[in-house]
């Protein structure tokens, strides 16, 4: 074990501070990541938070992660010293089972290993995640980076990012589609940057109205307000496909009418309490509510190729470590532009 700095909370509500900690030593297939940047998602803030329920402290959140390689395990192939290498959401799961064999590693029949907040199968300890300094990761749950693309902006890639093109994919995104994205944040904000690149019609709902020339700048053709019933009346009946990236209680039946018939909504905003489902909206239209989690690693390894080569990245507020409670408070106001990203090299001054 080797000594490890980052930021941690103990409980629901105390705030994240300075936090020492191990990690496990590299094994052969591991590697060894020195932290650069780490996005901020809102399932940190859930996690830390205890908002669903399955928080077990401490807890370091973290799984939008982006560094360098300082160690590789004998029999590590993927990456060597100095590579670029980055970790999103999970970091193991059986690798046996029929959706690991497919690889939708994120659907692990028997559970894969969440970055934080999971149990380590090396140690079976509580996974800490990428708040900190360091990280020791098998090879296989190690991305490869786009070299031509900002660093710091690479980071919510791997999570905003591969869980918005995932279901973009799999409902088969694509030109001549309208497609909704609900909600400007670190996801939706990523969604509607991927679906545009797909080629899609792009239909982006907000309750801010100060975010509608962002949307477009980002590369949403049309711009709802959601509180507006006339806005959205508009649309009924109308989409192919929506994705909802929303974190707090809201009404997707207004979503649902607005699908064609046997289109699907799809949820990846994931809010504490259930949602309510008003069934006749699906019957008379046969319409499908759905949802998706993150991407296996195959998909974001092309997900973040695809970024390379199409040059998408987040757009990002670079901070320092010790304004991680501020930046869960703007974010839990939707005053959000739209990824905070924490800068790794200011973790030594703050712990
Ligand atoms: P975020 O940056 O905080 O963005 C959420 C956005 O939702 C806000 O910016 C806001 O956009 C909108 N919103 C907030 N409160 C609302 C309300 N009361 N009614 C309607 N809209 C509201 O969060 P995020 O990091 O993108 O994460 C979004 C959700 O996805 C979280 O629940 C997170 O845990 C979940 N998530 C799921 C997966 C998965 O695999 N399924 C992966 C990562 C995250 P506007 O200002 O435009 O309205
Ligand atoms: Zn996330
Ligand atoms: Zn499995």
């Amino acid at each position: 074990m080797f000594a490890c700095i980052g930021y941690a909370t103990e409980s629901a509500d105390q705030p994240l501070g300075p936090f020492s900690f191990e990690r496990r030593d590299v094994g052969p297939t591991d590697v060894r990541i020195e932290i650069s940047y780490c996005g901020v998602c809102h399932s940190d803030l859930h996690t830390a938070r205890n908002e669903w329920k399955n928080t077990v402290y401490p807890c370091l959140p973290g799984h939008e992660i982006v560094g360098k390689v300082v160690e590789v395990g004998g029999e590590v192939t993927k990456f060597k010293l100095g590579d670029l290498a980055g970790v999103g959401c999970m970091v193991e799961s059986c690798r046996t089972c029929a959706s690991c064999q497919e690889g939708l590693e994120q659907y692990c029949e028997n559970g894969f290993v969440g970055t934080y907040n999971g149990v380590e199968k090396q140690t079976g300890k509580v996974t800490f995640g990428g708040y900190s300094k360091e990280i020791v990761v098998d090879e296989a749950f190690v991305l490869r980076l786009p070299e031509n693309l900002d660093l710091a902006a690479v980071a919510p890639l791997l999570c905003a990012g591969i869980t918005t093109y995932s279901p973009l994919r799999h409902w088969k995104v694509g030109p001549g589609q309208k497609v909704g994205i609900v909600g400007l944040g670190g996801l939706g904000h990523m969604g509607v940057k991927l679906a545009h690149a797909m080629g899609a019609h792009v239909v982006l709902f907000t309750t801010s109205p100060n975010k509608v020339d962002d949307a477009k700048k980002l590369g949403a053709d049309e711009v709802v307000i959601s509180k507006d019933p006339d806005q959205m009346g508009a649309h009924a009946g109308s989409f192919d496909f929506i994705l909802d990236c929303v974190a707090a209680q809201h009404d997707i039946n207004e979503y649902l009418g607005l699908l064609k018939r046997d289109a699907t909504l799809c949820q990846v905003g994931a809010p504490e309490d259930p949602l309510a489902v008003a069934v006749f909206s699906l019957i008379f239209k046969r319409r499908n509510f759905a949802g998706s989690l993150i991407g296996g690693i195959a998909e974001t390894q092309e997900m973040l190729d695809f970024c390379g080569e199409h040059g998408i990245t987040s757009e990002i507020e670079i901070i320092p470590i010790a304004d991680i409670e501020t930046a869960y408070s703007r974010m839990l106001k939707s005053d959000v532009k739209y990824r905070f990203v924490i800068d790794m090299a200011t973790l030594k001054a703050a712990a």
